[in-house]
This record gives structure tokens, sequence and C-alpha cells, in this order.
């Protein structure tokens, strides 16, 4: 396996069993049921992948799994980009970029997304910059890979089930190696 892909397996495999925010799953549990998701609805394995490592710069801050509740937006969309980006096309790493301004647009043009979402996640949209305006609503959706960010996103939302039973994280980054490119 390619030297990066390995560090970031590694770093799911030994750091993934934090918990996830204010959720009632761990990390890994998280990022294992979105990538189940897409798996299961066929998608591409660029998406699967992008699934799994969504959240991976929530591993990379040092600033503790309560961060949003101390009023701080970790930009965790951001953190691990450079890295995923050494190893994936931006089929995987936009919509990881992109997840959370999926987040504000679902608010601003669904009704119901906001009370769908989870109160760790309302809280942490706050922090984000919340709704989007019309403007930047429309802004968001002619961007590459918007529609791939807001099919990710949901799987997000989705991905919170206590004690669920998924595919292990080697049945996973077998996927991740066959798109790997870096
Ligand atoms: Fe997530």
């Amino acid at each position: 396996m390619k030297p990066n892909l390995s560090k970031i397996i590694n770093l799911l495999s030994t750091q993934g069993h934090q918990q996830y925010g204010g959720e009632a799953v761990t990390q890994l549990e998280h990022a294992l049921q979105c990538a189940t998701l897409a798996e299961a609805a066929g998608a591409s394995e660029e998406m699967i992948t992008a699934c799994l490592f969504h959240d991976l710069g929530h591993l990379l801050h040092n600033w503790g799994e309560d961060v949003a509740d101390r009023g701080i937006d970790s930009r965790h969309e951001y953190l691990a980009l450079g890295w995923l980006r050494s190893l994936f096309s931006p089929q995987v790493t936009e919509p990881i970029r992109l997840h959370v301004e999926a987040k504000r647009y679902l608010c601003a043009t669904d009704l119901s997304y906001y009370d769908s979402l989870s109160p760790a996640s309302q809280q942490s949209l706050e922090l984000q910059g919340g709704i989007f305006s019309t403007k930047e609503a429309k802004e968001f959706i002619n961007l590459s890979f918007a529609e791939d960010a807001l099919q990710l996103r949901k799987w997000d939302e989705q991905a919170k089930v206590p004690n669920l039973q998924t595919p292990t994280l080697t049945h996973f980054m077998q996927i991740s190696a066959k798109v790997a490119t870096g």
C-alpha cells in the first residue's frame, strides 16, 4: 500500500476510538457507517473513499472531542486536505472539502433539513458560518462536485447509529487503495 495511505489508515485505526463530537458513535464507527451507506447505494469507489475519510481532519487537531462545545470551529474539512490531495483525485477530495458548505446549503434550500440535524450538528452549523444566504447557495450549487458534496452530507448525517454492524476498515481500505493515485 502507498505510504501515505498507510498513515491515514493508521490514524483512523489508532485514533478512531475518539467520540464523534456530541454524537453516540466514535469517529471510526462514523467513517465506516458513512462509507457503508455509499457502498450500499452503489456509489463510485471515489465517493466511498470520500465518505470514509471525510472527517479525518477531526483526528488531526488537538482541541479535543468537545471543541464545538467550547465555541470553536476546527475547520476540520480543510485540515486533512493536503494529505488527501497527495493521494486522491478531486473526485475524492472536493466532496470532502465542500461537505460543511453542503450543510449550510441544505439548510438554506430545504426547510426540513435543519430539523433533521442532530443537536451537535445544529450547534456546529452556527460556528461554521450558519445557513447560506440565497446568493451563497447559488454560488455553492454551481461549483464542481457540489452534488457529490450534498450526497456525502446526507450519508454523513445518517452515519450516527450506535452499535451498527458494518464492514471492516480493511474492506474499505482495499477500495481506497484502488483509487489512490499518489
Ligand atoms: Fe461526518
